[in-house]
């Protein structure tokens, strides 16, 4: 059952994929960016809210139906959307088409957008930030003690990683621990302190798990 569902899995996120990859983007250097791990996150998730429907037989009305059942806040609502609409063309024989993102920053109300340049700019204060390669925003903007929270989680994390966990499995293992998707443990998109106060005790929690398995 396990192995089905993983190839299930990922033949839905091949799906979504190989419809981005009809863009002809450049793809960015490294595992991260060659799996298109953003892409395959939320895909995952899509996949599991239209009840792990095969790749085969899902249809585009499942699709949306699977989208509303999703809970996401905000920052992550968007990338869920344009993942649904990359599946939903491939599955129609669409075209694929680029992100456009809009977000509320974080620390003025503004509006923080893709740029022509490919970067993200506020028009209010002005903040300005990376895109990746799907044009998502790498991280939004956000006060001081968010952003310090931002710092102490990949601490964490890179503490996670010294007990031998890949960066992925790191990132699993949060994921599990918090009872959040995995798109979802993405620090640079918490603009909350509650939000990354809950990642950062996750990952509290995983350590403490790990010094107890090599004890
Ligand atoms: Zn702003």
């Amino acid at each position: 059952m396990k192995n089905v569902y993983t190839r299930e899995k990922r033949s839905f996120a091949k799906l979504v994929i190989e419809q981005y990859q009809t863009l002809g983007r450049p793809v960015g250097r490294g595992r991260f960016c060659e799996e298109y791990r953003r892409l395959r996150d939320y895909s995952e998730v899509l996949f599991l809210a239209t009840g792990m429907k095969r790749a085969s037989i899902v249809t585009p009305a499942d699709i949306y139906l699977a989208v509303t059942t999703i809970k996401l806040t905000p920052e992550h609502r968007q990338q869920m959307l344009y993942v649904a609409e990359l599946a939903v063309s491939a599955l129609t024989g669409g075209s694929a088409t680029s992100f456009v993102g809009s977000f509320t920053c974080g620390v003025c109300g503004g509006e923080y957008s893709l740029t022509s340049t490919g970067s993200y700019h506020c028009n209010g204060c002005h903040a300005q930030g990376r895109s990746d390669q799907h044009d998502f925003p790498v991280s939004l903007p956000a006060s001081a003690s968010v952003r310090y929270g931002r710092k102490v989680f990949h601490e964490l994390v890179r503490e996670i990683r010294s007990h031998g966990v890949t960066e992925e499995e790191a990132y699993i293992l949060v994921a599990f621990e918090s009872r959040m998707p995995l798109p979802i443990v993405h620090a640079g998109l918490c603009t909350s302190e509650t939000q990354i106060a809950a990642l950062n005790k996750a990952c509290n929690r995983v350590i403490n798990q790990l010094m107890l398995e090599r004890a």
